[in-house]
């Protein structure tokens, strides 16, 4: 069986579940992470016979694939502003509404020398690494609860070359802020879905992707918010900017927590999809 062949085994045996679209999408993934060559490179070996050990990772994954696991943890990698992050099932898999949230800040810190970042709940490092990366002159610190989370964080920063400093830190314990120290801009793109928003999730998303990483309590939906928004209050310098993705529905409420803690300049700006996703506000110089 050639390649080519292989492709269409793989499509059909993954439409019915996916559709014909997403199924060759995947199997597009698969192939080349899999053969770690690009489309053209491909193209050269399409009618030629596959290894038997490549057959039956094909196998293997397709197995994962029937039973929703997500494409990004069957092959280990995701990537995200260009860079290939590696991913497991301790960290939330990085979407593309976030690779926004991370332009919007290189555009704004552009010009800036000498500015200090904090990404909280950093997960497989996407924020902080891609920061660090786009802007190498700035320095950049990421934090986590998760342990898991933070020893994919730190490899992947490894693997990239990304210098960046990882704190295991819950934001939700106050006596923890302590050993942070101060910061130009703060980045969160904390647990925001809220668990009545479960009903509407894909399987892929609620049996994989880890839940601590993900929602909220219906009655607190803000509450990494709250916690991060008075941690910046403590932690940003005068005139620093704090940065979140939001939860859609949020944007009016995340609007009043910002401005009850006496920040200015709040911006919501849009996703891709037109979605209320984003927020940014500035700590006013004369609060110090
Ligand atoms: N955007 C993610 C999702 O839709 C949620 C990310 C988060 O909770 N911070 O699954």
């Amino acid at each position: 069986m050639t390649y080519r062949e292989l492709e269409k085994m793989v499509i059909d045996s993954l439409a019915g579940i996916y559709g014909y679209q997403e199924a060759r999408s995947i199997q597009k993934i698969l192939f080349e992470d899999f053969l770690q060559c690009t489309p053209a490179s491909y193209l050269l070996i399409r009618d030629t016979e596959p290894s038997p050990q490549f057959g039956d990772q094909v196998i293997n994954a397709l197995g994962k694939l029937k039973q929703f696991t997500p494409i990004q943890y069957v092959t280990g990698f995701s990537t995200f502003c260009g860079f290939r992050l590696k991913v497991n099932a301790g960290v939330l898999i990085p979407r593309p509404e976030t690779e926004e949230l991370v332009k919007a800040i290189v555009q704004y810190c552009g010009g800036q020398k000498k500015i200090k970042i904090l990404d909280i709940g950093t997960g497989s490092g996407a924020i902080a690494i891609s920061l660090s990366l786009l802007l190498p002159h700035l320095e950049v610190d990421a934090s986590d609860f998760s342990s898991d989370a933070l020893a994919v964080a730190s490899s992947n920063a490894e693997t990239l070359n990304a210098g960046v400093q990882f704190f295991h830190n819950d934001i939700l314990q106050r006596e923890s802020w302590s050993q942070m120290g101060s910061y130009n801009l703060i980045v969160s793109n904390p647990p925001y879905v809220k668990q009545s928003e479960r009903a509407s999730m894909h399987p892929n998303v609620l049996e994989y992707e880890p839940s601590v990483a993900l929602f909220v309590p219906d009655d607190n939906p803000l509450l990494f918010y709250t916690a991060i928004s008075e941690f910046a209050l403590e932690k940003l310098l005068p005139g620093g900017t704090l940065w979140f993705e939001i939860n859609e529905s949020e944007g009016k409420a995340m609007h009043s927590l910002l401005t009850s803690c006496g920040f200015v300049n709040i911006v919501a700006m849009n996703d891709f999809r037109g979605k209320q996703r984003f927020i940014s506000a500035t700590k006013q110089i004369d609060n110090q």
